[in-house]
C-alpha cells in the first residue's frame, strides 16, 4: 500500500527498498525449494508438490504484548518465526516457505541485522525461505505466515479426535511459564529459581523449539494434534471441543523439570495447566498405534510421553495418585477475556 508520507529514496541505500534488499533478500540458494520466484515482485510463487494441500498460518507479535520491547533482537527473529512454525508441526505439514510483515518505530540497521539473524538461523534450519512482506514505520509489530503442503487426508486436525485415543506431548511443559513468573518477579518463582536454572528455563521461553520433525512423521500416525502456545488445558480444550470429547490427565506421572517439581502443588499446576509459551506438540492416537507413535518419537529425535486419555464425557479431570478424579477448568491466555 502506498504510504500516507512519501518513501525515502531508494537510491540512498536508506528507507524502505534499501531496508528489504539489506536485510531480508538473500541470494538465490543452490538447494531446491518450493519457491519459483521469490522477494521482488507483486507476489512470491510456490510450487507445492503434486497432490498436496496448502497448509497456511499467521501469528502476530505486539511489543509489549506478546513480548518485552527490549528483548534481544535475535531473540525475537527466532520466537517470531518459530511460533508459526509450531503451527505447520501441529497440522503434520512441512513447511515450504514464509512472508514476514514488520512494522518498525525506526530504521535501526544494528537491530535489524540481529534480528534477520535469529529468522534465518531457524529458517535456514528448516529449509524455509522467506519469500516476501511488507514493510511499514510503526509501532513495533512483526507477523509471519507460514506456508506449508500436507498430503490430504493427513493433517492433524483439532476435530479428529477419538474416545479412547491416548493423549501425548513432546517435551516437557511448564517452564515457559515458570520462566516468565521468574522475570516478573514473583515470590513463588524466585525461590525456587537459581540463576542457572533461570537461564535455562529463559531459553524455553525465548527461543522456543518448533516440533517439525515431529509433526511430520505423526501425520497419518496420530489423530488429532494442537501446539501448546496458550496453555495446556486450553489447547487441549480446543481438541475437546472440536472432537467433542472430555480427557483425564494425570500431572502426578508426567515428566518435568526440577524447579517445576519443587513448586507446591498448585503453582505447579498452574505452570503445567494454564502456562503458555511451550510451542511443544499436543496429540492423541488410538491405543494400537503406541509403537507406530514411538516409531515417529525415535524417527524425529523427539521426546515423547503419554499424558492422559480421551474419554466420551466432556471436560477435563485430573487424577490424583489415590485414583480420585478431580475437575479442572482451563484458564489459559485469550486476549480479550
Ligand atoms: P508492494 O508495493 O507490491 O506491496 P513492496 O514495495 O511492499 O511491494 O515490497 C517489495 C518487495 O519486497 C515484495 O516482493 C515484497 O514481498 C518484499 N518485501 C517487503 N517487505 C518485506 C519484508 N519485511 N521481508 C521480506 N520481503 C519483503
Ligand atoms: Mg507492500
Amino acid at each position: 500500500m502506498s504510504p500516507a508520507t512519501p518513501a525515502a529514496d531508494p537510491n540512498t541505500g536508506g528507507g524502505e527498498f534499501g531496508l528489504i534488499r539489506r536485510h531480508f533478500q538473500r541470494p538465490a540458494t543452490t538447494q531446491p525449494t518450493a519457491v519459483a520466484l521469490g522477494i521482488g515482485d507483486d507476489c512470491a510463487l510456490l510450487r507445492p508438490a503434486p497432490g498436496y494441500q496448502l497448509a497456511v498460518s499467521s501469528d502476530m507479535l505486539v511489543a509489549g504484548r506478546h513480548f518485552f520491547a527490549d528483548v534481544a533482537p535475535q531473540t525475537l527473529g527466532h520466537k517470531a518465526l518459530a511460533v508459526n512454525l509450531s503451527d505447520l508441526a501441529a497440522m503434520g505439514a512441512r513447511p515450504l516457505g514464509f512472508t514476514l510483515a514488520l512494522a518498525l518505530p525506526e530504521l535501526d540497521d544494528p537491530w535489524l541485522a540481529a534480528f534477520a539473524q535469529g529468522l534465518f538461523a531457524l529458517a535456514d534450519a528448516h529449509a524455509c525461505p522467506l519469500v516476501g512482506g511488507d514493510t511499514t514505520r510503526g509501532p513495533l509489530n512483526i507477523c509471519i505466515t507460514v506456508l506449508g503442503e500436507v498430503l490430504p487426508g493427513q493433517a492433524l486436525r483439532r476435530d479428529a479426535a477419538q474416545a479412547g485415543d491416548d493423549l501425548y506431548l513432546s517435551g516437557q511443559v511448564g517452564e515457559a511459564r515458570l520462566a516468565l513468573e521468574c522475570l516478573r518477579g514473583t515470590p513463588w518463582a524466585t525461590e525456587h529459581c537459581g540463576p542457572e536454572a533461570l537461564a535455562r528455563l529463559r531459553e524455553r521461553l525465548e527461543r522456543p523449539t518448533p516440533r517439525l520433525a515431529l509433526g511430520q512423521a505423526l501425520a497419518g500416525v496420530a489423530r488429532a494434534a494442537i501446539d501448546v502456545s496458550d496453555g495446556l488445558a486450553s489447547d487441549l480444550g480446543h481438541i475437546l471441543q472440536a472432537s467433542r470429547l472430555g480427557a483425564e490427565l494425570a500431572p502426578d506421572e508426567w515428566a518435568l523439570a526440577p524447579e517445576l517439581r519443587a513448586l507446591p502443588e498448585p503453582q505447579r499446576l498452574e505452570c503445567l495447566l494454564n502456562g503458555g509459551d511451550d510451542y511443544e506438540l499436543l496429540f492423541t492416537a488410538p491405543m494400537a498405534a503406541r509403537s507406530a507413535v514411538a516409531g515417529a518419537a525415535a524417527a524425529s529425535g523427539t521426546p515423547v510421553q503419554r499424558i492422559g486419555r480421551l474419554t466420551p464425557e466432556p471436560g477435563l479431570r485430573l487424577r490424583e495418585p489415590s485414583g480420585r478424579l478431580r475437575p479442572w477448568t482451563a484458564s489459559g491466555w485469550d486476549h480479550f477475556a
